[in-house]
């Protein structure tokens, strides 16, 4: 199943309205495909995407940490190694040589062929998928598809909207990086975890994946739009952003009406958030794991204000609206925790 889409279209739908308020913007919108497939056919997505570039040509783009965009090209190079490495061989030989090769070739063609078959087949086999991955994006030539597994989505009880969201969110993440270097992008969405977790903890796989900013961000975006849908309105300031987060879930709220969160955020006051209903119970639950891993509570502040505060500015220019965004900026205070767990290098 094939679905076309764009992206303001998809902002929309996340926020029942677009712009949500109070932002002003003129973003360009853009075209991506939602693709249906079944978890085992994702090593023949890869194989076909793989061809198709091969043949075709990558799409013009320089920055990746998808999956799928990953385990493309490094097929897609690893194949074009081994061509020109044969290549380069071959024109090494004088022209005897050469010609008893080609000869050779003509005669074995139908074997070649067969031959490719089954190195396909094999190849296929090789091909390593993420197994737990629900959903992933690929970048096209003039679009994007976003690939999802509707029946393990619906085995594990969540929500296909929120992760479409959360695909397009990540889409805009690279629409807004992408001119940049990939090295120099790595540094900053994988994050500095001494910086904030106890050593037993910061090289688990589950925490990098958790604290990768692409992943963070993704996941605000999902608390963002659960508390406009409710409110109508964005935060506007640190407070407002700390009530969302408290209004996200109930082990948030208990942690941000701790008396050092409360003197910090909400001067001295407690917070009497409602804990709204949420399209997305896990994504709530991941952010709430998140605040819960760091090791002490003068860091719990200063990520929540330097770093989770400056993750929804960027997703107020994700959303389209600089200006807002550079608001949201200018009342957090650098350099700061952001700058050092995502250091740009
Ligand atoms: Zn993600």
């Amino acid at each position: 199943m094939k679905k076309i889409s764009d992206s303001l279209a998809q902002l929309a739908k996340d926020f029942g309205n677009y712009p949500p308020n109070p932002l002003c913007t003129n973003s360009h919108t853009f075209k991506f495909k939602t693709i249906d497939i079944p978890r085992w056919a994702t090593r023949f997505y890869y194989f076909k995407m793989t061809m198709k570039w091969l043949f075709k040509g990558v799409p013009d783009y320089d920055f990746s940490d998808t999956e799928g965009l990953v385990q493309t090209k490094n097929n897609l190079t690893h194949i074009k190694t081994t061509v020109s490495d044969f290549w380069k061989k071959f024109q090494d030989l004088n022209v005897i040589k050469q010609c008893g090769i080609g000869l050779f070739f003509i005669l074995v063609f139908p074997f070649l062929l067969i031959f490719c078959l089954f190195f396909s087949i094999f190849y296929l086999g090789k091909i390593r998928t993420n197994s737990q991955a629900l959903a992933f994006f690929l970048p096209q030539e003039n679009t994007y598809e976003i690939v999802i597994h509707t029946k393990a989505i619906n085995t594990c009880g969540r929500s296909i909207e929120a992760l479409i969201s959360h695909e397009h969110l990540h889409i805009l993440q690279f629409r807004d990086e992408r001119r940049v270097h990939c090295e120099a992008v790595k540094h900053r969405v994988t994050a500095n975890l001494p910086l904030l977790l106890l050593e037993e903890h910061y090289n688990k796989p589950h925490y990098i994946y958790l604290f990768n900013r692409h992943e963070t961000e993704a996941r605000l975006h999902e608390l963002v739009r659960s508390f406009y849908i409710e409110k109508n309105s964005l935060p506007e300031d640190l407070a407002s952003f700390t009530s969302m987060l408290a209004s996200c879930h109930k082990d948030i709220n208990d942690l941000l009406n701790q008396p050092i969160c409360q003197k910090v955020f909400w001067d001295g006051e407690e917070s009497c958030s409602k804990i709204l209903e949420m399209r997305c119970k896990a994504t709530a639950e991941d952010i709430s794991n998140i605040l819960f891993f760091i090791k002490d509570d003068y860091l719990l502040v200063k990520y929540i204000k330097e770093v989770l505060f400056t993750m929804y500015g960027n997703l107020v220019r994700y959303y389209g609206d600089k200006d807002y965004s550079m608001k949201i900026m200018n009342l957090i205070e650098g350099p700061n925790l952001y700058s050092s767990l995502y250091p740009y290098k």
